[in-house]
């Protein structure tokens, strides 16, 4: 059915395509008129992609080496002592990061393009790609871009942003100590941030405040139902220790986005930890 569809579908493209004599190149993963075909192209390219990513997925290697000195974590001067996160007793797409619970040191994390037809896009977990990528779709037909700006980031890349927003506080003015937590209220330190697992995406937008967008609006609106999170919400600051962060989209799974969005509650206050 589907594929009879798929190459009805083909044809008719095909006889426009001679009938004005176009020269354009047709993408399967690029529909020219996402309106109509929309429908189709989401659950067919979904599945595939699912498929696609098992096997394609690239690894890396979360080593937290160099944040160790002398048997502790690095940044425990400034009172950043974390646990290691509860790998074994929790679902992937529940895992809990943050300045309190780090990844295990040599943490495996398997990446997929955020979004399937941009083979350069950020990306992330190759299970919660297809995710990312299926918003992505419903999106776009609505006439919104989420655009992927930052989702897996390396323990390197996250030490050197850490380090360097230390630095700005210290240029401030800032004792080392006191430069090292107003830098973490932005950026976790290396091995605690939901970007190291691959689990959260940054979405950028033109303008500066991203929650006077329609990006923003569409997320808060449907987000969910595709299984991510507003991470950082307004007025949590207290108990995520994070500044309000409108652009951060944790994938968590469905059932679980849909609870904690209905319940106005931040990941820690669910989980029961604020
Ligand atoms: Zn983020």
């Amino acid at each position: 059915m589907k594929s009879k569809f798929g190459l009805l579908i083909f044809v008719l493209a095909a006889l426009a395509l001679v009938a004005y004599g176009a020269t354009v190149i047709l993408s399967k993963t690029e529909p020219t008129s996402p309106e109509a075909e929309s429908e189709t192209i989401i659950s067919a390219g979904t599945y595939s992609y699912t498929e696609a990513t098992t096997e394609n997925a690239v690894s890396e290697v979360v080593s937290l080496a160099e944040n160790v000195v002398s048997g502790g974590y690095k940044y425990a001067y400034a009172g950043f002592n974390p646990s290691y996160a509860d790998l074994t007793g929790t679902q992937w797409n529940l895992i809990l990061v943050n300045r309190n619970y780090i990844l295990p040191d040599n943490y495996e994390v398997k990446l997929a393009p955020s979004v399937e037809s941009v083979s350069d896009s950020a990306k992330l977990d190759y299970r919660v790609a297809p995710h990312y990528n299926e918003m992505y779709l419903a999106a776009l037909e609505d006439g919104i871009t989420l655009t992927p700006l930052s989702g897996y980031r390396s323990i390197e890349r996250q030490t050197n942003n850490f380090e360097n927003k230390i630095e700005y506080y210290m240029n401030e003015g800032y004792d080392k100590i006191e430069a090292t937590k107003l830098a973490a209220t932005h950026i976790l330190p290396p091995g605690t941030s939901e970007h190291n697992a691959g689990l959260a995406m940054d979405i950028c937008s033109l303008y500066q405040n991203f929650d006077e967008t329609e990006e923003f609006a569409w997320l808060n609106e449907n987000a969910a139902d595709y299984g991510f999170i507003l991470r950082y919400p307004k007025d949590k600051e207290d108990k995520t220790d994070i500044i309000y962060e409108p652009w951060h989209w944790r994938y968590v799974g469905v059932e679980t986005a849909k609870k904690i969005k209905a319940s106005g509650l931040c990941y820690e206050e669910y989980l029961g930890l604020a």
